[in-house]
C-alpha cells in the first residue's frame, strides 16, 4: 500500500465551483440542499444513488414532534422523553433545539406535499412510539409520532426532492464522492467519481455538508440499505478528524428473523405485542408500565435474554414472535400496509392470522460526525479545547452526532433530527457564506488523497476479494460487539478485527474500468466501513460501564461520575499505516439552551 500511495496517477479532472457542496441525498442532504438553495447560495448535491432511493425512503413509522393532536402533549415532554432515552449522554441544548424546532420543521413538511395520514377534524394523525410518555415520563404513552401510514420517509424524500429542484440546486447523481479536500484544518471541496462514465470530478466550496447517512452494514445482519457504508465518517478520519460516540449501536428489536428486513415500531404502536415461546407477553416482567413501548435497547435486551435462557422460539429456539393478529384487518391495512406485506415477503407469514418472527438487528448509528446545533463540524481536544469548529465543513442526519441520541435514540426521533438540523445547517450557510464572493485557492495537492486511493484499490491485485474481507468483518462486529458485550469478547474481537484490517492490503479487485465499476466502489465503501467500525470496537472496549445501548456484562451498571462523556475517536489507517486508534472524551453538555427548561439532571432509567 505505501508504494502506491506515493505514487501520483494521472487522471483528467473536470472543475466545478459551488457555494455549498452537498454529499448525500436523503433526508437530511435535500433538507440541506433545500435550505442552502433557498438562501440564493450556488448549491450541488452530490449521490450515489437517485435521492428517492436513499435509506430514508424505508423509513416506515413516522416523525415525532409535540403536535397535540392525538393526545397532550408538550415540547418539554418530549426533551424530557429524549434525554432519559439518550441515557443521559444527549447534549440538552441541542435536544431543545430539536424538540422546540420540530413542530415547525413537521408543518413545513406538509406545506412542502408530505401527504401524512389525516385524524377525521383533519389534522395529521399521531402515532404512540417507544419511551415516548405524556408528562414528563409519569403518564401513559403519548401519540407524537407523525405517521404517512408505513411509508413516511418514502412521502418525505419525495416532497424534499421536489423542494430542492425548484429551488434551483444542481444534482450530481451516481456520483460517487471518494475524499474531502482539506487545506490547513478547513474544508474547501471534495473530489467524486461519475459511476456512469468513469470521470473524475473536483468540487470547490466555501461549505461541504455531509448527509452520507449511516454505516449499518460493518455488521451482518441490518436494517438498513446496502449503502448504508459510512462513507461521510470515513472522509472524515481519513482528514485527520475524530468520530463520536461510535460504540453506540442500535438494535431494532422486530427484524424479519432471517432477513434483517424491518418491522415499524409503529406496529407495537399500534398495539402489536411480542410473545416468548411460553406464550408469555415477557415485556410486562422488564418494564412493568411501557411494556412493548419501552425504548428499544431495553426491548432487544430483554428479547435477548429471553433467547439465552432457552425460551425463544422456533426449531432453534433463536428468536421471538410479534402478533399483530389480534388487530383487525382493516386496521392493518389502513395503518400498516407495507409491514403487512413484507411479512408475507420475507417470512411467508399472513400477519392477520399468524405471528411473526423477528429477532433484534442493527439498525442505526447513534455516533457520527460530532457536530454543534448548526450543524458545524467540531475537532475536539484541540489546543485544549472541547470542541473547536472545523471551517467550511459541515454533517447532518445519520452521519451526524449532534448529540441529540447519546447512547440510544428513540424511534421517529431520527427523521425529525434530519429535517430539523438540516434546516438548521441552512440557516447557518446563509449567515456565513456571501453568494459571488472569491473562493480560496486550492492547495496543489487538492486530488492527491482521493486520487491515489482511488488508483490503488483499482488496481489492487492482492489475495483477498473484498466480499470475502467485508464478510470476515460483518460477521465478526455480529459476533464480538453486538446487544450484550464482555470484555473479553470485544478483546478478541479487536484483535480478529485488526487481522482482518491487514487484509485490505491483500485486496483483490478484479473489475479495471472506471465505467460501473461496482467492484471498486464496493472497496472504497468497505476500507470506509472497516475503519468505522475499527473505532466503534475500541470505544466499546475502552467505555467500562453499561449505558444505553452498550450494554457490557462485566459493568452492568451506568456509572455518571467515570463515564458520563462522548468518546472522540481517531484512526490513522490510509498510507501504509497499521490502523492505530487513538481515543479521547469531550464533556456532555450539562446545560440548556435557553433558560425556559432547566437540565434535567440524571436518575435511574426504567420505563
Ligand atoms: C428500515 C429503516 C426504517 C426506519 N424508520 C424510521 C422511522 O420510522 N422514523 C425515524 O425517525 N427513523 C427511522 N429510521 C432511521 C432513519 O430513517 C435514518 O436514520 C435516516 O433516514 C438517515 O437519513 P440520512 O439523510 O442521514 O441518510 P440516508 O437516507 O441514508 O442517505 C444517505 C445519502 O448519502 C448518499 N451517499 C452516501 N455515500 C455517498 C458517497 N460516497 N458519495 C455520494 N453520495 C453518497 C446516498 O446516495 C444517500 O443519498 C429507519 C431506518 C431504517 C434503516
Amino acid at each position: 500500500m505505501a508504494t502506491a500511495a506515493s505514487a501520483k496517477p494521472a487522471y483528467k479532472i473536470i472543475d466545478h465551483t459551488y457555494d455549498t457542496v452537498v454529499v448525500g441525498a436523503g433526508g437530511s442532504g435535500l433538507r440541506a440542499t433545500m435550505g442552502s438553495a433557498e438562501a440564493g447560495l450556488k448549491t450541488a448535491c452530490i449521490t450515489k444513488v437517485f435521492p428517492t432511493r436513499s435509506h430514508t425512503v424505508a423509513a416506515q413509522g413516522g416523525i415525532a414532534a409535540s403536535l397535540q393532536n392525538n393526545s397532550p402533549d408538550h415540547w418539554t415532554w418530549h426533551m424530557f422523553d429524549t434525554v432519559k432515552g439518550s441515557d443521559w449522554l444527549g447534549d440538552q441544548d441541542a435536544i431543545e433545539y430539536m424538540v422546540r424546532e420540530a413542530p415547525q420543521a413537521v408543518y413545513e413538511l406538509e406545506h412542502a406535499g408530505v401527504p401524512f395520514s389525516r385524524n377525521a377534524d383533519g389534522t395529521i394523525y399521531q402515532r404512540p412510539f417507544g419511551g415516548h410518555m405524556q408528562n414528563m415520563g409519569e403518564g401513559p404513552p403519548v401519540q407524537r409520532t407523525c405517521a404517512a401510514a408505513d411509508r413516511t420517509g418514502h412521502a418525505m424524500l419525495h416532497a424534499l426532492y421536489q423542494q430542492s429542484l425548484k429551488y434551483d440546486a444542481d444534482f450530481f447523481i451516481e456520483y460517487f464522492a471518494i475524499d474531502l479536500i482539506m487545506d490547513g484544518g478547513k474544508c474547501v471541496g471534495v473530489i467524486a467519481l461519475c459511476m456512469d462514465d468513469g470521470s473524475i470530478h473536483r468540487f470547490r466550496a466555501k461549505a461541504v455538508v455531509l448527509a452520507t447517512g449511516g454505516y449499518g452494514r460493518s455488521y451482518f445482519t441490518a436494517t438498513s440499505a446496502h449503502t448504508c457504508t459510512g462513507d461521510g465518517g470515513g472522509m472524515v478520519l481519513r482528514a485527520g478528524l475524530p468520530l463520536q460516540d461510535m460504540e453506540f449501536i442500535q438494535f431494532h428489536p422486530t427484524g424479519i428473523y432471517g432477513a434483517g428486513v424491518l418491522i415499524t415500531e409503529g406496529a407495537r404502536g399500534e398495539g402489536g405485542y411480542l410473545t416468548n415461546s411460553e406464550g408469555e407477553r415477557f415485556m410486562e416482567r422488564y418494564a412493568p408500565s411501557a411494556k412493548d413501548l419501552a425504548s428499544r435497547d431495553v426491548v432487544s435486551r430483554s428479547m435477548a435474554l429471553e433467547i439465552r435462557e432457552g425460551r425463544g422460539v422456533g426449531p432453534n429456539k433463536d428468536h421471538i414472535y410479534l402478533h399483530l393478529d389480534h388487530i383487525a384487518p382493516e386496521v392493518l391495512a389502513q395503518r400498516l400496509p407495507g409491514i403487512t406485506e413484507s411479512g408475507k415477503i420475507f417470512a411467508g407469514v399472513d400477519l392477520t392470522r399468524q405471528p411473526l418472527p423477528v429477532c433484534p438487528t442493527v439498525h442505526y448509528n447513534m455516533g457520527g460526525i460530532p457536530t454543534n446545533y448548526h450543524g458545524e463540524v467540531v475537532t475536539i481536544g484541540a489546543d485544549g479545547n472541547p470542541e473547536t469548529i472545523v471551517p467550511g465543513l459541515f454533517a447532518v442526519g445519520e452521519a451526524a452526532c449532534v448529540s441529540v441520541h447519546g447512547a440510544n435514540r428513540l424511534g421517529s426521533n431520527s427523521l425529525i433530527d434530519l429535517v430539523v438540523f438540516g434546516r438548521a445547517a441552512g440557516h447557518r450557510l446563509k449567515q456565513l457564506i456571501t453568494p459571488g464572493t472569491a473562493h480560496a485557492e486550492l492547495p496543489k495537492d487538492s486530488a492527491d488523497l482521493a486520487l491515489t486511493r482511488l488508483d490503488h484499490f483499482r488496481h489492487a491485485k492482492g489475495g483477498s476479494p473484498t466480499a470475502v474481507v467485508r464478510t470476515e468483518m460483518q460477521q465478526n462486529m455480529q459476533t464480538h460487539c453486538a446487544v450484550f458485550r464482555n470484555d473479553e469478547l470485544m478483546a478478541e474481537g479487536k484483535k480478529q478485527l485488526a487481522k482482518t484490517y491487514s487484509r485490505m492490503q491483500d485486496i483483490h479487485v478484479t473489475d479495471r474500468s472506471l465505467i460501473w465499476n461496482s467492484d471498486l466502489i464496493e472497496t472504497l465503501e468497505l476500507d470506509n466501513l472497516i475503519s468505522q467500525a475499527t473505532v466503534t470496537i475500541h470505544g466499546a472496549h475502552n467505555r467500562k460501564e453499561s449505558r444505553g445501548a452498550h450494554a457490557h456484562e462485566d459493568f452492568p451498571e451506568r456509572d455518571d461520575k467515570g463515564w458520563m462523556k462522548h468518546t472522540a475517536a481517531w484512526f490513522d489507517g490510509w498510507g501504509g499505516k497499521g490502523g492505530d486508534v487513538k481515543i479521547d472524551y469531550r464533556p456532555v453538555h450539562e446545560f440548556t439552551l435557553t433558560d425556559d427548561v432547566e437540565y434535567i439532571k440524571p436518575k435511574k432509567r426504567v420505563y
